[in-house]
C-alpha cells in the first residue's frame, strides 16, 4: 500500500523517506525533486517551473499530477509521496489517480515540527550538487565530508532563502493544512513527532506505517 509523508518544509520528510525506501523497499518519489530535475532538463516546462517554485509558490494541481501520473505509472512497487499532496485539490486527484491504477492508499503521516525550529533547519539546509548533476542535501543520509570527498559543489536552494522559507510556512499553513481534516476524515491519518533525532523520528514512522 502507498504511504503519503507530509509536515512543512523541512520537518525531514526527504530524510525519513529515504530510510523507509531502504528498509521498506518502497519507491520515494519527492515532487520537489521531480520538478528540479524537471528544471534541470532545460524544456520550456522546466523554465516555467523554475519561475514558481523560486518564489517559494505551488506550481498548478492539473500541472502536477500530470508531471506525477507518468512516474506512478511506471512504479510497480508501493510509494512514498513525499512532498504530494499539497492541497486538498491534490489530496482528491491523487485518489481517483490511485483507483484508476488499481493502487491503495494505507496511511497518510504528518511530521509535526515547531514552527521556530523549522525556519532555524530550512535556513541553515545546504545542497550539494556532484560532477554527474545529482543534488543530495546534505545532512543526516549525506555529510558535507562525502560531498567534499566526492568534489561536489555545496550550494543553497534558492527557496531556502530566509524571505522564501517564511512565504513557503505561509503556503503550507493555507494550502497544505486543510488536508489533515481530509484524511482524518478517510481515517488514514497519523502523526509523528519530527523534534527528535532523526532514528528517533524514524523508529515512530515505521510503527505507523507497520500498524
Ligand atoms: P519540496 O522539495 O518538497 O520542498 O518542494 C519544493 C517546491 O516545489 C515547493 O515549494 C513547490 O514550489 C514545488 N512543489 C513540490 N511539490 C509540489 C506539489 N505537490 N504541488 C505544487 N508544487 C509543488
Amino acid at each position: 500500500m502507498d504511504i503519503v509523508l507530509m509536515g512543512a518544509p523541512g520537518a525531514g520528510k526527504g530524510t525519513q523517506a529515504y530510510k523507509l525506501e531502504k528498509t521498506l523497499n518502497y519507491k520515494h518519489i519527492s515532487t520537489g525533486d521531480v520538478l528540479r530535475a524537471e528544471i534541470a532538463s532545460g524544456s520550456e516546462q522546466g523554465k516555467e517551473i523554475a519561475e514558481i517554485i523560486n518564489e517559494g509558490n505551488l506550481i498548478s494541481d492539473e500541472m502536477m499530477l500530470s508531471i506525477l501520473k507518468k512516474t506512478v505509472e511506471n512504479t510497480p512497487k508501493p510509494i512514498i509521496f513525499d512532498g504530494f499532496p499539497r492541497t486538498v485539490k491534490q489530496a482528491e486527484m491523487l485518489k481517483d489517480m490511485l483507483a484508476e491504477l488499481g493502487r491503495t492508499l494505507g496511511k497518510a503521516v504528518v511530521i509535526t515540527l515547531p514552527e521556530d525550529t523549522v525556519v532555524q533547519r530550512l535556513s541553515a539546509r545546504k545542497q550539494c550538487r556532484l560532477p554527474d548533476g545529482t543534488v543530495k542535501q546534505i545532512g543526516p543520509n549525506f555529510s558535507l565530508q562525502q560531498c567534499q570527498e566526492q568534489e561536489g559543489e555545496i550550494f543553497t536552494r534558492p527557496d531556502d532563502t530566509p524571505e522564501h522559507v517564511l512565504h513557503r510556512l505561509a503556503v503550507y499553513h493555507e494550502q497544505t493544512e486543510p488536508i489533515i481534516l481530509f484524511y482524518q476524515r478517510a481515517n488514514l491519518y497519523a502523526e509523528v513527532n519530527g523534534d527528535q533525532e532523526p532514528e528517533k523520528v524514524f523508529e515512530e514512522l515505521l510503527a505507523v506505517v507497520k500498524a
